[in-house]
């Protein structure tokens, strides 16, 4: 467990992820379920243009006694939503990796599939769930009074969230800590995320009908895959798209340029014979 630092008084958590993953959320989360529990907070997220897909930073810091530290630094606890934005994070403390497998000095815990199987989408709940297992102090009813105050969700969908954080915060709990990993000097404890080149994330546009040049495939967390077994050809999708990347055969069957879908999947909640799932994209086959 992580014990609040007897020299500080404090703990931090970082979160890394992508934008659509509910990483701000999760801090949001966490940092209630602290300050319910009796602690001075601070949370707050950092990221770039505010898209879908781009790296996504936030940060908890509690305290029983007053914060006077501001910014971020080296956490006690890092949560790493998304393994594709890695090495752009600084790992230290204890590191929870999102995946199915064991990860190497890393505490593997598969957040994806705990929230996807229980019917959420983002993963805040999940993220904020592990991190706060391992937390002395916080305890679960703090940390649904919190999801119940952030998420702020119908009361079918917080039920899902709700049990969505039982799953998590109980695995977690039992599962053994590995080795934290080391912290830097105080005197460089500035993180940075790498943006995305200034072409793709501030292009300067001069004529019309050139969305189809910016590959905003790269923002997708996750892929819709069309079932053709499934698909009845009712073009519903193709209709629906906002990125208008669906395009039809001549028979009417469906397909999706990954180039620029955004994995908003809205063609998938439209879909009336449940003909397009949806991958997570980190597991999805490269596209050749
Ligand atoms: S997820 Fe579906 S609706 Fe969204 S951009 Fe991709 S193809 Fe279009
Ligand atoms: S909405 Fe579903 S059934 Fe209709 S064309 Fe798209 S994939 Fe096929």
């Amino acid at each position: 467990m992580v014990n609040l630092d007897p020299q500080s008084g404090q703990v931090a958590v970082a979160f890394f992820g992508r934008g659509g993953q509910g990483i701000k959320t999760a801090a949001r989360i966490l940092g209630r379920a602290l300050f319910l529990s009796g602690y001075n907070v601070q949370d707050f997220p950092l990221y770039g243009a505010e898209r879908r897909g781009a790296p996504v930073y936030s940060y908890v810091r509690a305290s029983a006694l007053d914060i006077e530290e501001r910014g971020s630094a080296d956490a006690d606890i890092t949560v790493l939503a998304d393994k594709s934005v890695s090495s752009q994070a600084r790992l230290s403390g204890i590191v929870i990796a999102n995946s199915r497998n064991d990860e190497s000095g890393m505490l593997s815990v598969d957040l994806t599939s705990a929230t996807s199987e229980l019917g959420a989408f983002a993963l805040s709940v999940a993220a904020a769930a592990a991190a706060a297992a391992i937390i002395t102090g916080i305890n679960a009813d703090n940390l649904n009074a919190a999801i119940e105050k952030e998420v702020r969700a119908p009361k079918p969908l917080l039920e899902m969230e709700r049990a969505v954080a039982k799953k998590v915060f109980c695995e977690v709990k039992h599962k053994p800590l590995p080795r934290p990993w080391p912290k830097e000097t105080p005197s460089a404890r500035i993180l940075e995320l790498s943006p995305d080149p200034w072409e793709l994330s501030n292009p300067i546009i001069k004529a019309s009908g050139t969305s189809v040049m910016r590959k905003t495939g790269s923002w997708r967390v996750k892929r819709p895959v069309i079932v053709l077994d499934k698909c009845k050809a009712c073009f519903l999708c193709y209709v629906a798209c906002p990125e208008s990347v669906i395009t039809l055969d001549e028979k009417g069957m469906p397909s999706i340029s990954y180039d620029n879908c955004k994995g908003c999947m809205i063609c998938k909640s439209i879909c009336p014979f449940g003909a397009i799932q949806e991958l997570p994209e980190i597991e999805a086959q490269p596209i050749a």
